[in-house]
């Protein structure tokens, strides 16, 4: 049985909106790391009798219960003695944190009040957790089968003590971990891709499925757990071949691949070179690109021709093909791979012109549309397509970006 957790944090500041309660998050990622459920986030204010009332519904309810905040000098931190009064666990002076907290004033040349010595006291028997980021330490200790774990509020000394004090503590503690993958999917909507993964979402159990959108594209979520991570990952290959043989080519890698070093990583593998002639992108596609280490053993440069000048001028692209067809037109975007193919040398080009709006500039052509091309000089073969993105200018320019590298990435797959 996994074990379950509750987070408490102690604040008023959080529940007036004053910050966001970020330890919980923080806490939360590790907890899963960790093979821990986690059902509930409580938030409490500096409040002795709503504290112990939540601290005694966690207590029916969780295995470990983790309280943020509270822990500090002031009359306000009562989370220790709230904690240690609700379970019955008396509180004693932890000669080596008191000697900590002295030498710091002693250090600084003033003494230390009876607020700071407050600070040195720890449940009797428990655990400590010096606080090499800030003063107040944390604790824990065990009551019955509830342990409870107290951790500061400032995330800066809450996020460290947790990740290198309690975590590798709780992960000895869980049976379990948990593994997440992610397949990363480009080219299919959230609601289309649940709709062909529907069946076996629900036939799943562990691992589980699910999706979330991610900016213009989709993510699926494969979440195992297991005894240890090897076993967590067996469970996990055979569910990303299922989800790829249902989807097909819209899965285009998996955790940390993004479109730009997928087609990167493919551009070096077929020993050819990719170039960019970007209109209303404005040099997303090249910048998306080169942040991507090692980006130029493959990627050999952009040209942003945002004006007809600039598209002739630089990328040859002939004035009569603007004018029969329009700036916004395949046979523009086709020009345009061409030319930046011929300036660069590259052996992949790829051409991108639309309206990005939110003006359409008088233009005969709706706002969102774009037209995007790639050109192969190795063989001379060319595709181009046509798309309407909507509106929103930030999205368009994204999408037409997105569209591009999966149009050069689809082309290097063959
Ligand atoms: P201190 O010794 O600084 O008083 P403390 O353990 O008593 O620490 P609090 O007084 O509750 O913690 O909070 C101190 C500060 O830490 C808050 O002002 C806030 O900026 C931050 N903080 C507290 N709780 C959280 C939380 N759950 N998420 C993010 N930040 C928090
Ligand atoms: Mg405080």
């Amino acid at each position: 049985m996994p074990l379950n957790c509750e987070i408490i944090a102690v604040g008023t500041e959080l529940l007036l909106g004053g910050i966001a309660n970020t330890n919980a998050r923080d806490i939360s990622q590790g907890l899963a790391e960790a093979g821990i459920h986690c059902y509930y986030h409580t938030t409490v204010g500096d409040n002795p009798a709503r504290l112990r009332g939540a601290l005694l519904a966690a207590q029916k309810r969780a295995d470990i219960i983790i309280t943020t905040g509270g822990l500090g000098p002031t009359y306000d931190d009562i989370t220790k003695q709230v904690v240690c009064e609700t379970f019955g666990i008396p509180l004693e002076l932890h000669g080596e944190t008191w000697a900590r907290i002295t030498g710091y004033f002693d250090k600084i040349g003033r003494p230390a009040t009876e607020n700071n010595r407050r600070q040195a006291l720890i449940p009797k028997g428990g655990e400590v957790f010096a606080n090499d980021w800030g003063t107040a330490p944390g604790c824990g200790f065990r009551a019955g089968d509830t342990h409870i774990f107290m951790l500061p509020g400032p995330p800066k000394e809450c996020r460290p003590m947790f990740e290198q004090r309690l975590l590798p503590l709780l992960k000895a503690m869980s049976p379990e971990t948990i593994v997440s993958r992610q397949l990363r999917v480009f080219g299919m909507g959230e609601s289309s891709a649940e709709d062909k993964l529907r069946p076996l979402m629900e036939r799943l159990i562990n691992p589980t499925l699910a999706p979330y959108a991610k900016e213009g594209e989709v993510a699926l979520r494969v979440t195992a757990s297991a005894p240890s991570e090897e076993e967590a990952l067996r469970l996990i290959a055979p569910v990303e071949e299922e989800v790829k043989a249902l989807l097909g080519g819209v899965v285009y890698g998996t955790d940390d691949d993004s479109l730009a070093s997928v087609t990167l990583e493919l551009l070096r593998r077929e020993g050819a070179s990719l170039a960019a002639a970007e209109s209303c992108t404005g040099g997303i596609i090249a910048s998306r690109l080169t942040g991507v280490p090692g980006a130029s053993e493959v990627f050999m440069g952009g040209v942003v021709a945002y004006t007809r000048e600039m598209k002739v001028n630089v990328l040859g692209v002939p004035e009569d093909v603007m004018d029969t067809h329009g700036v916004v037109s395949q046979e523009v975007a086709l020009a345009m791979a061409r030319g930046v193919c011929a300036v660069t040398g590259a052996s992949l080009g790829l051409g991108v012109t639309g309206l990005a709006g939110p003006d359409g500039d008088g233009s005969p052509v709706p706002i969102g549309i774009v037209c995007i091309a790639l050109y192969d000089s190795r063989d001379g073969t060319q595709t181009a397509q046509t798309r309407n993105f909507g509106d929103g200018r930030e999205r368009v320019r994204l999408m037409a970006s997105m569209t591009a590298l999966d149009m050069a990435r689809r082309k290097l797959l063959g």
